[in-house]
């Protein structure tokens, strides 16, 4: 049985604890110490030093019936910035941020209902299988923990992220493909009062390249952004470099290549047009999804949802998260909705009532995987 005031409780205890990307230490020790005092199997993979973290991704495990599918849960425990000093305070049934901080609920929420899980299924287990608990380091940051994980410590081979904006019954089964776009244009300084006839201006380069690029949604299923613009050096010299970042995504793989090439042209004819150069750089962020409704892990899902009274609703997201990662190592995971609200904002929030509903999820799930 769930525990709604020692979940809630945890949740308040999580929050408060700092976690930004790359900090998340202090976290992961907390988390260890708790599942290792009721019994989990507590291990930390070496991803940390891989990215430049103080801690790795954390593992824990616990044997359960053989006969049954050895499943994985995760959650990422890095927050995005304002993340330091986090006080929650709850009013009316939900949970926010008192100062100018996000609340971090995202992915704090979905870790105390897998916490919740760890609990009941120790105390109950019934007929559970073997089960893995993921907590991935610098989600936020590229989705780097989960693109380094140790594969070779997680038992689980499918699985189910808990970290989707959108109420509880929410199942992700269609993600997009992602590419970065970085361009540097390269002009020639020159003094812009005594001899501008001299210079070529990057900058000038880099807006016509964003002015001509076929930006913001471009259809059902692609987008595209320029969201950095960084070149100069004072007012009075002709800039010889400036730098535009971006990205675009899609759900078609195919859409996305053709969209990132067409930036890609554009940063090239701006360039030529005012006599500077210009270094284009595309890279695959992470690699899109899509899952059928008879995917095991969708049918899990959904069947955990109805156990618990809510109707699924199989949703495509214009976002990425740990689960793109694991989809593209053929790990078939779903990502869930937690419940919270406006993530990555200071007015994050997250209701009681879904939180707990999250909990209990996660208990249905451990127990309705393989039957
Ligand atoms: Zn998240």
């Amino acid at each position: 049985m769930i525990d709604k005031d020692r979940l809630l409780a945890c949740f308040l205890e999580l929050v408060r604890i700092d976690s930004l990307t790359f900090n998340e230490k202090k976290l992961v020790d907390h988390l260890a110490d708790k599942l290792t005092a009721i019994g989990w199997q507590v291990k930390i993979d070496g991803a940390g030093a891989k990215i430049g973290g103080d801690t790795g991704n954390l593992i824990a495990h616990r044997p359960g019936n053989k006969a049954k599918p050895a499943i994985f849960f995760s959650c990422h425990l890095d927050t995005v910035e304002p993340g330091v000093g986090i006080e929650p305070v709850v009013v009316d049934g939900v949970v926010s941020a008192k100062g100018d901080t996000v609340l971090g609920a995202d992915d704090k929420a979905g870790i105390a209902a897998v916490m919740e899980m760890a609990q009941v299924i120790v105390a109950d287990p019934g007929e559970v299988g073997p089960i893995d608990i993921v907590f991935t380091v610098g989600e936020e940051k590229g989705l780097l923990g989960a693109k380094n994980l140790d594969w070779r410590m997680v038992t689980g081979r499918c699985g189910f992220v808990l970290d989707a904006a959108g109420m509880v019954g929410d199942i992700t089964i269609v993600a997009p493909w992602q590419n970065t776009v970085n361009a540097v244009f390269f002009g020639k300084a020159s003094h812009a009062g005594v001899s501008p006839e001299t210079g070529v201006s990057a900058i000038q380069a880099a807006a016509r390249a964003i002015e001509t690029m076929p930006l913001g949604r471009r259809d059902r299923e692609t987008t595209a952004n320029i969201g950095i613009i960084q070149g100069g050096r004072a007012p009075n010299i002709i800039p010889d470099k400036a730098e535009i970042k971006g990205e675009a995504r899609s759900l078609k793989i195919s859409k996305l290549n053709r969209q990132t090439d067409r930036m890609a042209q554009a940063a090239n004819r701006a360039a030529k047009a005012f006599g500077a150069t210009v270094e284009v750089d595309i890279a695959r962020e992470y690699d899109g999804f899509k899952l059928s409704l008879k995917d095991e892990v969708v049918v899990w899902a959904g069947r955990a949802l109805e156990s618990i009274g809510v109707k699924p609703a199989y949703a495509a997201t214009g976002g990425g998260s740990d689960t793109n990662v694991f989809n593209s190592q053929s790990v078939s995971t779903v990502n869930l909705g937690v419940g919270y609200m406006d993530p990555h904002t200071t007015s994050e929030s997250i209701s009681v009532d879904q939180l707990t509903l999250a909990a209990r999820l996660a208990v249905a799930i451990a127990r309705v995987a393989g039957s």
